[in-house]
């Protein structure tokens, strides 16, 4: 049985295995290989994911959930129909589509998974995005940061060279910059830097207010519908400026005045700028943290669909003094690699010569209170136990000792950053170790972390004098699920009515329809009003053959009215 290579994207996801032939994308029910990141219910109650959910964001948001990645971990919820869903389950629902179409693809049973996250997710996001797969039904054999496995991808191109690389993955929510350096089949993630809130869809943010503003309004002032068909908009008119210069389009507002909207490619540069000035940093920081220059970097390469953008290649290429690669897709890049960690957790015969570190891309560490003057202490300091770089998988320990005699327990906190007080890091949460009564002298304990090659933390803490210690899962994170909900988790959705995947295409065929008919007036609604009857006849009658020749009919006129633009 194969193991799995999975991108989990925040916008879109893709699915591989590790073929005789190398990495191999697997198709969805569409003949995609890119799934949307999208979870629809149908009217019938029924499961919606991929494309499909991705249009009914436009017709039917209260039903739809996207973008959810940036939640993982987190408490945040929405409600679709009368169920309330958190990031991990409509993550498990992504999954549990894309393992279909491999189960579906490969002939045989899909258990065992590695899925990818941003190098910058903390323990907490990782630990989630591991729940999510089992919630799905999959056993995560690893995670896997995204920048070493699209370094993966290209470093099997070249495997006898020595090449330091610089990736620059920017997705549609998520900033992702590393420098891997490729010797003897070594790879090695040296550095790791980024922006887990900036993303290509800041940028159809950004053309989204601006259109906004070009109708003397603002988005917040649109009905909820109006406002994401506006972004859709503005998200197509952003992508086609990346092979134009120019694009126009029409929008029809809430008073159902047909307005004409255009954009030029310099315009789109302008509005970015905030955001381009935010690239910067995390490629400067990345380059400092491995020690080296600019001229140091062999290979650029452009991973994520918001590279496509002219203006953030000439950004690089102006840092760099050099054109980045590019010749594996960027948006295949990460699921291509993740299938070569697929290959090697499966020991297979092709990768015998590859093997792959990876660095931690944070510093993981304590509070401590620090004697500011004799006897007087004070809270709120970091204590750093395993340094942003080192080479994973780690343990390292620090030695502490009480700081009152008589004390009976320790609070340790635990927090991932690299500011000198706590506060100004990511708490990660608490655990609690009970030290023997001693009035005479001060107890000393030893605080171990254990960072895995998934980046998951474990913390051991032994008490000196008693010898005694205690394996301390993280506790006290409201947004980490237990075990126990895990598997609570898995029972809700394993009984949630999941879309038939035979009947995927005909439920992507009606979204579109529907999304076409929200975004046209008068004779043009009414010629798709018809295509909608001809196409729900043709379903009707549930004949397959006659249902695929009403599609293919209706294609040519469908794509007419999906084009909004003028010219
Ligand atoms: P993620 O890894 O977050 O799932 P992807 O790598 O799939 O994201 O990238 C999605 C982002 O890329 C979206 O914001 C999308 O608008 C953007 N994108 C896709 N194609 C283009 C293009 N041709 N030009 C500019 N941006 C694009
Ligand atoms: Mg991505």
């Amino acid at each position: 049985m194969s193991i799995v290579g999975i991108d989990l994207g925040t916008t879109n996801s893709l699915i591989s295995v590790f073929t005789d032939d190398g990495p191999e994308l697997i198709p969805n029910a569409l003949g995609d290989f890119l799934t949307p990141s999208a979870v629809g219910l149908s009217e019938k109650g029924q499961v919606l994911v991929g494309q499909a959910a991705k249009d009914r964001l436009v017709t039917h948001p209260a039903l739809t959930q996207a973008r959810f990645k940036r939640y993982m971990g987190t408490n945040w919820g929405q409600k679709l129909g009368r169920k309330h869903y958190r990031a991990e389950d409509l993550s498990a629902l992504v999954l549990g589509s894309l393992k279909a179409d491999a189960e579906n693809h490969l002939g045989h049973p899909v258990e065992r998974a590695i899925i990818s996250v941003p190098a910058y997710f903390n323990d907490t996001q990782r630990k989630a995005t591991m729940a999510a797969g089992q919630i799905a039904g999959l056993k995560v054999e690893r995670l896997i940061n995204e920048p070493t496995a699209a370094a993966l991808a290209y470093g099997l191109n070249d495997k006898d060279g020595e090449s330091t690389f610089l990736v620059v993955d920017l997705g549609g929510g998520t900033f992702d910059v590393s420098i891997l350096e490729m010797f003897d089949g070594v790879m090695e993630v040296r550095a790791s830097a980024g922006d887990a809130f900036l993303g290509g869809e800041d940028f159809t943010d950004e053309v989204a207010k601006y259109l906004a503003g070009k109708l003397d309004t603002t988005l917040e002032k649109f009905s909820a519908k109006k406002a994401a068909m506006l972004r859709d908009l503005a998200d197509q008119a952003k992508a086609k400026l990346s092979s134009e210069h120019e694009v126009s389009f029409k929008f029809i507002d809430d008073k159902s005045t047909e307005q004409t909207l255009s954009l030029t490619r310099n315009k789109l540069e302008e509005i970015s700028e905030g955001l381009l000035k935010k690239l910067r940093h995390p490629i400067q920081r990345a380059v400092m943290d491995a020690g080296l220059r600019a001229e140091n970097i062999d290979q650029v390469v452009l991973v994520g669909g918001a590279t496509r953008m002219p203006v953030v290649r000439s950004l690089i290429a102006r840092m760099f003094k050099t054109f980045p690669v590019h010749n594996l897709n960027p948006d295949h890049v990460i699921a291509m690699g993740a299938a070569v960690q697929a290959g090697l957790v499966d020991r297979h015969k092709a990768l015998d010569d590859i093997v792959m570190t990876d660095v931690c891309p944070f510093t993981l560490g304590t509070d401590v209170a620090i004697e500011i003057a004799k006897g007087q202490y004070e809270d709120g300091h970091f204590q750093p136990v395993i340094e942003r770089n080192t080479v994973i998988p780690v343990s390292r320990a620090v030695r502490n000792s009480t700081i009152h005699k008589g004390q009976t327990q320790l609070n340790l906190r635990i927090f991932q950053g690299e500011a000198p007080r706590v506060t100004n890091n990511v708490y990660l949460g608490q655990v609690n170790v009970p030290i023997p009564k001693n009035m005479k002298d001060y107890e000393e304990v030893d605080i171990r972390f254990t960072y895995d090659v998934s980046g998951v933390l474990e913390v051991l803490v032994k008490v000196l004098s008693t010898e005694k210690t205690s394996r301390l899962v993280i506790e006290g994170n409201p947004g980490a699920l237990s075990k126990s909900e895990i598997d609570a988790r898995f029972k809700v959705l394993d009984k949630l009515k999941i879309h038939p995947r035979e009947e995927t295409v005909n439920a992507a065929f009606t979204a579109r329809l529907d999304k076409a008919y929200e975004n046209h007036l008068g004779d043009a609604r009414k010629d798709i009003q018809y295509l909608i009857g001809v196409f729900e006849a043709a379903l009707a009658r549930q004949n397959k053959h006659e249902i695929k020749e009403a599609r293919d009919e209706i294609e040519p006129h469908l794509k007419t009215y999906e084009d909004r633009s003028i010219f």
